[in-house]
Formats: C-alpha cells, sequence, structure tokens
C-alpha cells in the first residue's frame, strides 16, 4: 500500500501555481490520472495535485486523506493492467473497482531481467492475463508485459524525437521492442527499420503494426550486433533504447549512421557527461543530454542525443 505517515499519505504529486489549479486538476480527471483518495495540497501560492502514478514533473509529497475514502495502492498504469509493488489482494480489488477502466491488477514479482528486458506477474485481481492495449498520442499497441518490454513512461520521449525527425529520413531502431518509437517516428519518417532480438516482442510489433495501419516499418528480428553487415544501408537517425548495455552497441551505431546523422543513446549513469568522452572518440559531438527519468537515488536513465560528424 501508498506510505501513510501519521495522518499524511505519501504519494506523486504534480505542483501547479493556484490559478492554473483547476485546469490541471479537469486535465488530470480527463486523464484518469488524479488521485481523489487525497486532498489537494496548498503551498504557498501553490497547488500540489496528487497523482496515481509518477509522471513528467511529479515529485514525492505527504497528502491528507479524505475522510471515508481509503487510499488507492501505489501503482503504475499499462492501458488496462495496474502494476502493483505490493502483492496485496485486498488493495489490488479496491483499486480494481476504483478505476471502470482497469480489467487487471498484477504484482510484479521482481525487476526487468535478462537479454529480453521483461519481468515476471502474479495477477491480483481482475483478468488472468498480461496482455493489454495502450493508446499513446493517436496510436495503439498491443502489448504483452510478461512476454516483451513496454513502458508507458517513454511516450513524452518518443514525441521529443518525433518532433526532431525531418520528412523522408530513414530511422534506424535497434532495440525495438513492440515497435513504439518506430511505429512513432513513422509518420514523418519514409522508412524505419526496428529490430529486435525477442521473438515474442517481433510477434506483437507485427501486430501494432497492422494495428496502426504502418507501412513503412521494416521489422526485424534479429541482433543489433549484426546489423551493421546486413542492412545495405545508412541511416539518417539511429535511436538505441537499451539502457543498461546499449554501450556495448555504440560502435555498430557509428557505423550504421550517415555522416552529420542523429544518434539517440539511452544509458543508465551516475554521473553527467559519463559517456561523453566515447562519444567523441568514435566521432560523434553531444548535443544535448537529459535525464529521462531517475532509476535509484544515485543514478538516472539518460538520454545522449549525438551528431555524428
Ligand atoms: N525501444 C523499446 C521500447 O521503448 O519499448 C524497447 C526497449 S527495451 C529497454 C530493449 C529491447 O532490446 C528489448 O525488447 C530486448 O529484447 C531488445 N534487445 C536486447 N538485446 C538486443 C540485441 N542484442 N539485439 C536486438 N535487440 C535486443
Amino acid at each position: 500500500m501508498i506510505s501513510v505517515v501519521g495522518k499524511t499519505v505519501g504519494q506523486w504529486g504534480i505542483r501547479v501555481p493556484a490559478r492554473q489549479g483547476e485546469g490541471m486538476r479537469q486535465a488530470l480527471i480527463r486523464d484518469g490520472a488524479l488521485d481523489s483518495s487525497l486532498k489537494l495540497l496548498r503551498e504557498g501560492t501553490d497547488l500540489i495535485l496528487p497523482v496515481l502514478e509518477e509522471r513528467e514533473g511529479a515529485a514525492w509529497f505527504g497528502f491528507e486523506a479524505h475522510p471515508g475514502r481509503e487510499p488507492l495502492p501505489r501503482h503504475e498504469l499499462v492501458g488496462g493492467i495496474a502494476i502493483m509493488q505490493e502483492n496485496d489482494r485486498g488493495g489490488a480489488e479496491l483499486l480494481l473497482a476504483s478505476r471502470p477502466s482497469l480489467h487487471t491488477i498484477v504484482f510484479a514479482e521482481g525487476e526487468v531481467h535478462g537479454e529480453y528486458r521483461t519481468r515476471e506477474f502474479t495477477v491480483l485481481a481482475g483478468e488472468q492475463t498480461t496482455r493489454t492495449t495502450v493508446i499513446e498520442h493517436g496510436h495503439t499497441f498491443a502489448v504483452d508485459l510478461a512476454g516483451a518490454y513496454f513502458s508507458a513512461r517513454l511516450s513524452t520521449e518518443r514525441q521529443r524525437i518525433l518532433a526532431q525527425v525531418q520528412a523522408g529520413e530513414v530511422v534506424l531502431d535497434m532495440f525495438a521492442g513492440v515497435g513504439p518509437f518506430a511505429i512513432t517516428l513513422a509518420k514523418r519518417a519514409s522508412l524505419v527499420v526496428a529490430s529486435d532480438l525477442n521473438p515474442k516482442a517481433i510477434s506483437l510489433m507485427l501486430e501494432n503494426l497492422v494495428l496502426n495501419r504502418t507501412k513503412n516499418v521494416l521489422p526485424l528480428l534479429a541482433d543489433a550486433r549484426h546489423l551493421d553487415r546486413v542492412l545495405p544501408w545508412k541511416f539518417d537517425r539511429v535511436v538505441m533504447n537499451l539502457p543498461l548495455s546499449g554501450t556495448g552497441f555504440l560502435q555498430e551505431a557509428f557505423r550504421l549512421v550517415k555522416p552529420g546523422g542523429t544518434i539517440h543513446f539511452y544509458s543508465l549513469v551516475s554521473v553527467e557527461g559519463e559517456h561523453t568522452a566515447r562519444i567523441q572518440e568514435l566521432g560523434g559531438t553531444v548535443l544535448a543530454e537529459r535525464v529521462v527519468r531517475s532509476y535509484s537515488p544515485a543514478q538516472w536513465h539518460a538520454v545522449y542525443d549525438v551528431r555524428v560528424s
């Protein structure tokens, strides 16, 4: 369950100037993101609105609970599935009953692991499934949480990269999963090659290409290590979303990108500039390094936007 300290309840919150509070409250209700079991918090001229899961701009606050409304357990939403960090069947039933958009509540048995970056789950309430459908910026993604990696938290990042894609670009997504980056970028690119090592990810990607009527993504069941020897193209842009071990593939990415092209390299880091020297050694210039999200108190997921000379 969420942490209760004295009469306050720990939960994620979004801080806004008080005059924007009502607009933000309505937007969060529309998104199904407001934690209505908790009272808004006022700090000076700001309001802090409690939200059900971590999202961009959110921080951890202590809120007062509405009397008579039981606080909902902490969870992350992926389509119609809520992932809880606690194995709490009572909390799961409460959550399922409180949100009509949910069909299943699962408990994540451990961390994302292995080459396929997947996790094991136990269903705590609702339908016995780890499959669901995610709607993201007008796209529909079929996902299977136990079968292939998917993170709804990267949706802002996908839009950020899309905004940089020029019409007609040829793009490579080296670690494509079920295809959310590839399908998003295919809106502007002329071709996106989307490779992954996990057959289940590629099978879901094919479903997603059909669901989104995307005809310019080439799915490839392949180890990214071999791509520079089998692909006949050089790419305008390469997306490398394998934060724990992507560094080992940087050289392949540099071989695959055109001079003047861009690499978006995601990595788990513990100090700013951790990979700058290696990128420069390979012939790249770091255009920007930004935090995607925190991972632990001392580490965060960073993205390096790199121009290749
Ligand atoms: N980009 C996707 C997304 O945002 O949902 C998936 C990212 S996930 C962190 C990394 C993906 O890389 C996994 O789907 C995994 O199966 C794949 N992967 C791991 N090692 C690989 C390799 N050597 N070659 C190709 N894909 C690999």
